[in-house]
Order: structure tokens, then C-alpha cells, then sequence
């Protein structure tokens, strides 16, 4: 097989930062200098981040970042790709690394659960007392998740602790284990999980990304794909099989393809075909097919008269 020319890299360290402000802008020197694009979000407790570029710009990043003793032990994960995945270069300093705004923050090099390697995470998850918990957001476990785990009701990260304690007695005197992309969420979602007094408590090491490489485990048990949050938008992860489980939103027909509603002011992701796109303008109501910024609309330079015809042969 031919060697793809680009590369994605997925990383995190929780490593505190000082001078975190002077350090992202640095750093954005660093990567613009390298020809990098992606997203970087740097704090005071560390960073985490997602790029691509060619094999030469990834590798000369990487080299950099390891000289340097703070991240010298920072792990990346790596897809080839064919391309950029990521339109332009974003590198921004924030509070926290991943937005869970706790009111009593943890530090996941304090405080996490326990890490498990992908083989020990296959055996944990048939284990009959195990509960699997997707620590993701609700678009993203409809396109894929790990077969029998529990999708909480969220569409941020931030609202998953109170997810956990609306839903207390689920998780209760169980074996938790937790799983994310590529790991970072379950660092301080798993300690926060310990903090809340829930005592066993184990996490996805390295994430689903991990998992989907590892040679041993291969991604079984996992169904769909991967949600990622640059233009491939979702990656493979189960070597052996492919079942889909994403659900046209119109049809409910076997579905991996999201867009955005085109009302700019809701933008909710919906998984729906390409037909399905035209019949439903892209949109995920009729409040939204009719909203005078209707994006598909303006796009397609449909008159007033075209759009009453399109929502003519709708039920909803
Ligand atoms: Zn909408």
C-alpha cells in the first residue's frame, strides 16, 4: 500500500504550563512556521490538541514538542490521511482544557481512574457487572459507540456530571468504566467521577482511537464509526466488521452522513441521506426550513414559490 502524504495527530498532556498565555502564542508561531492546520487549546494545566500536515511538517512537530521536557512523554496518536483535515490553523489559550467548568476542579494527575489497556477494557466490557459509559455527546454516539454502552442525554461535556447524578441509582455500587476519543475527557471526567464517591471507576486509556489501532483487540465490540471533529467528521475503528447504527433523522434508514441544519441559529447535526438532504432542505423542522436565513435555501437559490412546493410534499 502507498504511503499517504498527510497525517492527523491527536494529543494531550495535563502538564502544568506557566506563562500559558505567552507559551500559546508561541506556540502558534510554532506550528503557523511548521505549516500546520488543526485546533490547539492551551491552559495552565497542560494542552490538548488535534493538527494535520504533511508526514515532514507532523514529524518535525512532534520532534519539537518531545525535545521539550514537559511533553517529552506525550503520546500522539496518528492517522494517515490524504490530505489537510482542518480548514486553518486555530491555537487558543482557555481556562480549561476540556470545558467541564466544575465548580471544584480535579486534577487528573491527582485523581483519575484507573487506565486500561484495550485488552483490558475488551475483557472489562463482558464483564456482567461492568457499566459502560460513553463520556462523549449525544451526536457522537449515534454515529458509533462501543456495543451495550449507555448514551447519556448530553450535548455538551459540561452537563454530564449532572447527568451522573440525575441518573445516580444506573451507576450505583457498579463497575464504571468510561470512554472517549482519544482519552482527555476521561482523565477528569473518571476523577470527578472518584470525587463524587463512586469507588470503582476505570477509563479507556489513549481512547477509542487507541483501541481502534491495537493490534490484539482490533476495535471489536465496536459498532459505526468514530466521530472526529475535522473534516473526515467519522473514522473507522472496528477492523474485523462494520455494523452501522446511525439513523437517518427523516427515515431512520442505516445512516452514517451528518450535516448541519441549515437554519444558522440552530445548526444541530443531523445524520440523513443525501435524497433526504434535497426532500427536507437540510433542515431539522419546518421552523427551521422556513427561517428567513435558511443556508440551503440561499445556496440553491430557491424562489418562495420552489420552497412552498418542497414543504408541500412533507408530512411534518
Ligand atoms: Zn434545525
Amino acid at each position: 500500500m502507498e504511503k499517504k502524504p498527510y497525517r492527523v495527530l491527536l494529543y494531550y498532556m495535563y502538564v502544568p504550563i506557566e506563562d500559558s498565555v505567552e507559551f500559546t502564542r508561541e506556540h502558534k508561531n510554532l506550528c503557523q512556521d511548521l505549516g500546520l492546520k488543526g485546533r490547539i487549546i492551551i491552559a495552565a494545566e497542560g494542552i490538548n490538541g488535534t493538527v494535520s500536515g504533511t508526514v515532514e511538517q507532523t514529524d518535525q512537530y512532534i520532534e519539537t514538542m518531545k525535545r521539550d521536557p514537559r511533553f517529552a512523554d506525550m503520546i500522539f496518536k496518528i492517522d494517515d490521511a490524504e490530505e489537510h483535515a482542518f480548514p486553518k490553523l486555530k491555537v487558543r489559550h482557555r481556562k480549561e482544557l476540556v470545558t467541564l467548568r466544575l465548580e471544584d476542579d480535579v486534577n487528573p494527575n491527582e485523581l483519575t481512574g484507573k487506565h486500561l489497556s484495550p485488552k483490558e477494557f475488551f475483557e472489562a466490557i463482558n464483564h456482567e457487572d461492568t457499566i459502560l459509559l460513553d463520556a462523549r455527546n449525544d451526536y457522537e454516539f449515534d454515529l458509533g459507540h462501543f456495543r451495550g454502552a449507555i448514551r447519556p442525554d448530553v450535548q455538551n461535556f459540561r452537563d454530564l456530571p449532572d447527568w451522573v447524578r440525575e441518573n445516580k441509582d444506573l451507576l450505583e455500587d457498579k463497575k464504571i468504566v468510561t470512554y472517549c476519543t482519544g482519552g482527555i475527557r476521561c482523565e477528569k471526567f473518571s476523577g470527578w467521577l472518584l470525587k463524587e464517591g463512586f469507588e470503582d471507576v476505570s477509563q479507556l486509556g489513549g481512547g477509542i482511537v487507541t483501541y481502534g489501532k491495537d493490534p490484539e483487540v482490533q476495535g471489536e465490540l465496536w459498532d459505526g464509526q468514530l466521530y472526529v471533529f475535522d473534516e473526515r467528521i467519522g473514522v473507522p475503528v472496528n477492523q474485523k466488521e462494520h455494523i452501522v447504527v446511525g439513523r437517518d433523522y427523516f427515515t431512520g434508514e442505516p445512516c452514517e452522513r451528518y450535516v448541519n441544519c441549515a437554519n444558522p441559529e440552530c445548526n444541530k447535526k443531523i445524520l440523513c441521506s443525501e435524497e433526504n438532504e434535497h426532500k427536507y432542505l437540510r433542515s431539522c423542522s419546518s421552523e427551521c426550513r422556513t427561517h428567513p436565513r435558511n443556508r440551503y435555501i440561499a445556496e440553491h437559490g430557491l424562489t418562495e414559490k420552489e420552497v412552498e412546493e418542497s414543504l408541500l410534499g412533507m408530512a411534518d
